[in-house]
């Protein structure tokens, strides 16, 4: 049935007045969960409601196993590729079982769920499991997994519902291809296995499956994966990826249609007439939607849930879906407001935690809190491919279409991070590091800065506050290296 944690029944003049809040979030992920908290934290009565598991996209299907897979994959290139060059043996040999990894994912996983669960409880923000729907704009309907209805009124009311991921047109794409939801339910590793995307998720588990051993098949529609990205980081990728021993299917203009066989493999049509045959898996990672609208019968992850019923509480949405919210995640109701990926708006974890955090502090902070707001520039992320990407700020056309191609300057490295030194292998065979630092003006303000290469997961948090601070290429230069490492390049280009 429907149970509240630690529901408090709040009394006003002696009358028992249940399930009202100061503050109503709908979604437990990682920005519901953020702003919830923050708001308990003032003091205010908060409900959460979360129709599957606490944590959301982020914790159950997203970065987090997504970061266990990615070490994974890690272990095993240092097995079978790396090892060897530094003189240990035995690495041909060593077998993955694939069953344990999942299990002790899904039990990280697990432990998480009741962490965030505990966090609640000592934050003093009640939960609620259901599908939460709008009644009017201070009231929601959340139904329980036994279709128990209960109505909650709020005097403010987040959206933070997230998105999942979208299965474009094609025949048999629904019933034949999985999304990444489906990747971390998979209970062996495929033989054999296509991904049709060119964002993040694409290149992140297509890196996963080939260097765990899946013969891995990369299906971009346009020329490859990661056209928005600097070139040099997309090109880069698009050879590293190759070098690795997948294969890219380009100018494919998407999935025509899935077939499988008699037993059970699929043939997958692409729009360009070239067929991919016999594929354990395909894996499409064409892009998410917002969790606003349209059933979602047969996501796996939570089936049968309800759409937000927005129009009963007036919230507009874009034409894709996504809602409409200002700087300040005010929606155009008054009392409702939304962050995270049901925005669409830099589509990243901690980017819907700081903003949980400052409309909590906006809403119910101290006066010097009144127009707090999370900023949207110069948002750090990395790519967690094979080797990975780092990245903050712009790309060079990004740049030159600002500043003009005259004020804008380019530095630029390439080399084999030290650690591939001493393998034995072609210089030319050597994965590479590229690193490219953007400047513009007179006083060459740094806007950009991209690096694909081992380590640079770990390398831009740091170069990412240091552009927050408006650094310029003089500053980069006036830091002392750290050497022997591969980010010292950043802060030695001539
Ligand atoms: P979510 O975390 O999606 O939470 C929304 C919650 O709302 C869900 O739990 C959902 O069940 C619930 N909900 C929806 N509708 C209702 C309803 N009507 N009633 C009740 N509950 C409802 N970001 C990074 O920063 N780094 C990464 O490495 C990274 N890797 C990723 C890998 C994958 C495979 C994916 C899919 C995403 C990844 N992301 C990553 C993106 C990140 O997961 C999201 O940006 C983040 O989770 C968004 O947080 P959110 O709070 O907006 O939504
Ligand atoms: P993205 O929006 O990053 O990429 C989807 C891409 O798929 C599109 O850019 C498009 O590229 C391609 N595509 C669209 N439609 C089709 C189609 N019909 N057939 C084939 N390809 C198609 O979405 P993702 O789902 O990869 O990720 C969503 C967001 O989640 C990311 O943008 C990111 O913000 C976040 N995320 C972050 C991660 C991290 O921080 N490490 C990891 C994973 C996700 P094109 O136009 O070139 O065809």
């Amino acid at each position: 049935g429907l149970h509240v944690s630690s529901h408090k029944t709040k009394t006003t003049n002696n009358t028992a007045m249940t399930n009202t809040y100061d503050l109503i979030v709908i979604g437990g992920g990682s920005g519901g969960i953020a702003c919830a908290k923050r708001s308990a934290s003032y003091s205010k009565s908060v409900l959460c409601i979360e129709r599957a598991r606490l944590g959301g996209t982020c914790v159950n299907v997203g970065c987090v196993p997504k970061k266990v897979m990615w070490s994974a994959a890690s272990i095993a290139d240092m097995v079978k590729h790396d090892m060897k060059h530094y003189g240990f043996e035995g690495g041909d040999g060593v077998k993955l079982d694939f069953g344990l990894l999942k299990k002790r994912r899904d039990g990280y996983v697990k432990r998480l769920n009741g962490i965030y669960e505990n966090g609640f409880k000592s934050a003093g923000v009640e939960h609620v499991f259901g599908d939460g729907t709008f009644v009017d704009k201070n009231t929601v309907e959340v139904t329980g997994a036994d279709g128990v209805k209960t109505r909650f009124t709020g005097e403010k009311i987040v959206i933070a519902t997230g998105g999942r991921p979208h299965f474009p047109p094609g025949d048999g794409v629904e019933e034949h291809c999985i999304s990444s939801d489906g990747f971390f339910d998979l209970e062996e590793l495929p033989k054999v296995a296509v991904v049709v995307g060119a964002g993040y998720i694409a290149v992140e588990l297509a890196g996963v499956l080939n260097s765990l051993g899946t013969e891995t098949h990369l299906v971009v529609r346009k020329g490859k994966a990661l056209r928005e990205f600097d070139p040099m980081i997309s090109d880069g990728l698009d050879a590293e990826m190759l070098k690795a021993g997948i294969t890219i299917h380009r100018h494919t203009n998407g999935v025509a249609k899935v077939v499988p066989d008699q037993t059970g493999k699929k043939n997958v049509t692409l729009h360009s007439g070239d067929v991919v045959y016999g594929a354990d898996v395909v894996l499409m990672a064409a892009g998410r939607v917002p969790n606003t609208e349209d059933l979602c019968a047969d996501c796996e992850w939570a089936p049968n849930t309800e759409d937000l019923h927005l129009e009963c509480c007036g919230v507009k949405v874009t034409n894709r879906k996504y809602i409409i919210a200002d700087e300040f995640q005010n929606t155009n109701v008054e009392n409702i407001y939304a962050l995270g990926d049901v925005c669409g708006k830099v589509e990243l974890t901690p980017m819907a935690i700081a903003a949980g955090r400052r409309l909590a502090d906006r809403l119910f902070g101290k006066e010097e809190h009144k127009a707090s707001k999370v900023s949207y520039e110069l948002v750090p992320t990395v790519v967690f491919s094979h080797p990975t990407i780092g990245t903050c700020g712009m790309s060079e056309p990004q740049a030159v279409a600002k500043y003009g191609e005259q004020n804008v300057k380019v530095y630029t490295s390439k080399f084999a991070n030290l650690f591939y030194g001493i393998f034995d292998m072609e210089p030319d065979q050597k994965p590479k590091t590229l690193m490219k630092v953007i400047c513009a003006g007179l006083d060459e303000k740094v806007v950009g800065i991209h690096v694909l290469g081992m380590g640079a997961d770990e390398m831009m948090q740091g170069f990412g506050v240091a552009m927050k601070m408006g650094c310029t290429k003089a500053d980069l230069d006036s830091c002392v290296a750290i050497h022997p490492t591969a980010a010292e390049e950043l802060v030695t280009m001539g």
